[in-house]
């Protein structure tokens, strides 16, 4: 581009000020936004051989300039699984559901003020017009032309804002974390960004590729309610081992509320996962070697290798490890050398011998992760299973996922005569809980509507409520 091309587009192109009044003003009243895109998670992918899952991601949200906030979000991780939760909020609190009641059941989540400041800021980056007010409002000095805006958020961070050559705000800088405004448009009212690229430390979080909004309108204020029926959490157990009768047990009040499963035999005791870090792991063995003094853990069946279901491998280096068709380089990858020496890939379904006891290992080619092992304990009739089944610690039996049906295929395939599912989340289960949630399981999922809720057709917005 040639010198007098740039003045003549210099002279053109409003100073980010104005650009700053532009982008504000239609926002005023506050903002409904729809957001689709993708949601980049660590070690949560189907394949075993790639680090990170492309989660599909919706949210819907509605900031009102009085801090009043609905926030929708629904994440869909391999196999289908959805998290879909709702919070609700204002300047003194928020209160957040899961609305399908599959992790959190009937549980209120409850935060102070100081989650909240925290929270509207976050969301205020995905909405760059809300960033012009805010600079507006807390940056006297306003920006000249080419130059940044600063201004502290409202949980007292730095926020930075840049603009292109065009005048377009380019990005918003907060300590680790970049967001990426890319693709403005021209024609419309209300000026918004084709794609909003979020990143922390270099690395990209989510990428959303559909970005609609709409000025908050009176009527809006319907939106703000939560479904019935939630209630806040009960105290947590205290760590222990659960029996379950006959040698195998579940343990119960780990700070993460996973569940390690064992089996305790003549000859050994076989564990069903690791969670969710060395030092929870190391509090779990303590309470095994409790309830089964002088058995040594001789074995470690890996239910899948997400991140969260091995990280407390490391501290069990003294037991084989036992883990679905290509899972090893995955426990590489996460673990390095801290992994422990021994670990065999389980391809067919095999048995652990334990003296008077045997267990069996069963391989599952699930849509959830390639690398499923189930474990099932003949002896008590006890089936160990991560996240193929979930029930809530408390709560109504949910309808299951398309892994229900996974799981309870391979129940009838191998003739397993199961008493109990254990899962690593949540309470145990029943084969009646397994069938009657695989029986509801929906033809079609609509993802409730989340991420088209605010600007979609009104057909949706009232079937969500
Ligand atoms: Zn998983």
């Amino acid at each position: 581009m040639n010198a007098f091309l740039i003045a003549v587009l210099a002279a053109s192109t409003p100073a980010p000020a104005e650009r700053l009044d532009g982008l504000c003003a239609p926002l005023r009243q506050g903002v409904a936004i729809d957001l689709a895109g993708t949601s980049y998670r660590p070690e949560q992918a189907h394949a075993p051989d790639e680090p990170l899952a492309a989660v599909d991601a919706r949210q819907s949200m509605l900031l009102l300039p009085d801090g009043r906030f609905l926030l929708r979000t629904s994440n869909l991780y391999p196999g289908d699984i959805e998290f879909r939760y709702r919070t609700l909020g204002d300047r003194n609190g928020e209160r957040t559901v899961d609305e399908l009641g599959w992790r959190d059941g009937d549980v209120l989540q409850q935060d102070d003020a100081a989650t909240v400041a925290r929270d509207l800021a976050d969301l205020r980056m995905l909405a760059p017009g809300l960033l012009a007010c805010d600079a507006i409002a807390r940056n006297p000095g306003r920006p000249a032309a080419g130059g940044a805006a600063s201004f502290k958020d409202g949980a007292g961070r730095e926020v930075t804002l840049a603009f292109d050559a065009a005048g377009d705000l380019a990005s918003a800088k907060r300590d680790g974390d970049v967001y990426r405004y890319e693709g403005w448009n021209t024609d419309a009212a209300l000026r918004l960004p084709a794609t909003i690229i979020h990143s922390r430390d270099g690395r990209e979080r989510e990428r959303w590729t559909r970005v609609r909004a709409r000025p908050a309108q009176a009527a809006d204020t319907a939106l703000l309610s939560l479904p019935d029926g939630y209630r806040p959490a009960d105290p947590p157990p205290s760590l222990r081992a659960t029996p379950l009768g006959d040698g195998a047990y579940r343990i119960d009040g780990a700070p993460s509320g996973y569940h390690t499963g064992f089996v305790v035999g003549e000859k050994g005791i076989v564990l069903f996962d690791a969670p969710i870090d060395v030092d929870e792991a190391k509090a779990v063995r303590a309470v095994i070697e409790k309830a089964a003094p002088g058995r040594a853990i001789t074995h470690v069946v890996i239910s899948h290798v997400h991140g969260d279901h091995v990280a407390g491998l490391p501290a069990h280096a003294d037991a084989e490890v036992l883990v679905g068709a290509g899972g090893v380089a995955a426990l590489r990858r996460q673990l390095g050398d801290r992994l422990p020496a021994r670990v065999r890939e389980v391809t067919h379904a095999e048995t652990l011998e334990l003296g008077d006891r045997r267990i069996r290992v069963l391989p599952l080619a699930s849509d959830h992760a390639a690398t499923m092992l189930v474990g099932f304990d003949p002896a008590s009739g006890t089936l160990f299973q991560g996240d193929l089944f979930y029930i809530p610690e408390r709560g109504a039996v949910p309808v299951a996922f398309s892994t229900g049906r996974e799981l309870a295929t391979l129940i009838d395939s191998n003739g397993l005569d199961v008493r109990t599912i254990v899962g690593v989340h949540g309470r145990s289960g029943t084969p009646a809980d397994l069938r009657g949630a695989v029986a509801r399981i929906p033809a079609r999922n609509d993802r409730g509507c989340v991420g088209e809720q605010m600007t979609g057709a009104v057909a949706c917005s009232t079937a969500t409520e």
